[in-house]
Formats: C-alpha cells, structure tokens, sequence
C-alpha cells in the first residue's frame, strides 16, 4: 500500500542540517507514526513521502520556508526581568515557556540578558534552517474514523489516549 491522504504511515527518519549536524533521529528508537494529509509532518516532507512504498527510502531537503520557516527578526522582543517570576534566573540560552497570545504556551529562548531585561527570542529553533530528511518508510495503512476525527495517529509512535 502506497503512502496517501488519509492513510497511517510509520517512518524511521534522520534530520540534519546544512552541515550535516543531526538535529533528529528516531533510528534505534520506535518507528514515528503519522497521518498523511494533515499538517503532521511539515509539508515538504509530507509531500516527497506521497506515493512511497513500505521499505523505500526517501532523501528530501525541505527549504526553511517550507519548513518551520524563515528566521523572523520581529520575533525578539524585551521582557523585564521581574516578571520572569522569583524563581529564575535568567541566563543566555535558556529556555523558557511563556503564554501566547493565541493561547497555549510556547517555547522562547533568552538570546542576550541585560541589565533589568532579557532579550528573548520566539522563532521556532529551527526556524531559517534548510531540512536534510532522509529515511525508510516501514509501514502504511487506512486511518481509522476516530485517526481521520483527530487528525493524527494512534498508537505507538503516534498518540496514545
Ligand atoms: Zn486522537
């Protein structure tokens, strides 16, 4: 069975960047299980998966626009001190998460600490990097009703509720 919209596919995968540094890997680890068609993977790679079969692999680099983006300067922005609450201790490159504006949380790192503020950066980290996918789709099969309600697969190496 071919990898389509609608259908449940498992995938070992590496993630590197221009370099060649690995950013992600889930060989030695459980298959990732995903929902084809759905926004779960970013759409390059959805895309170049379209129409693989189980034991194929795939090489695919996904530009930083068609992945998490380009690096976005107007996503720094100042934070007082204080109001990081009394039990941090702000230093450059951690990692903090703080409230969105559309709600739910996201992760912000500090890129440069002053002297009553930080400077914190909200691009995503892997925001302005172009993707080097590479990996071996293992299993494809139909979604199940409640896959295709939720958007996303269940099951080990997917969601499990
Ligand atoms: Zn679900």
């Amino acid at each position: 069975m071919q990898v389509a919209q609608d259908r449940v596919v498992s995938i070992f995968y590496t993630l590197k960047d221009a370099e060649g540094a690995v950013l992600d890997t889930n060989i030695g680890k459980s298959p990732l299980l995903y929902l084809q068609g759905h926004g779960n993977l970013v759409p390059g790679l959805e895309a170049e998966l379209l129409g693989k079969e189980p034991g194929e692999a795939f090489t695919v680099v996904v530009p930083a626009a068609e992945g998490y983006g380009e690096y976005d300067e107007t996503r720094t922005f100042e934070v007082p001190i204080a109001e990081l609450g009394p039990n941090v201790t702000p230093m450059k490159g951690m990692v903090l998460t703080m409230n969105s504006p559309q709600g739910g949380s996201v992760p912000v790192k500090i890129i440069k600490v002053k002297l009553a503020t930080v400077l914190m950066d909200g691009n995503h980290p892997l925001a302005g990097k172009d993707l080097h996918f590479s990996g071996r789709v293992e299993t494809v099969r139909k979604a199940q009703k409640d896959e295709l309600k939720h958007h996303h697969a269940h099951g080990p190496g997917g969601q499990n509720h």
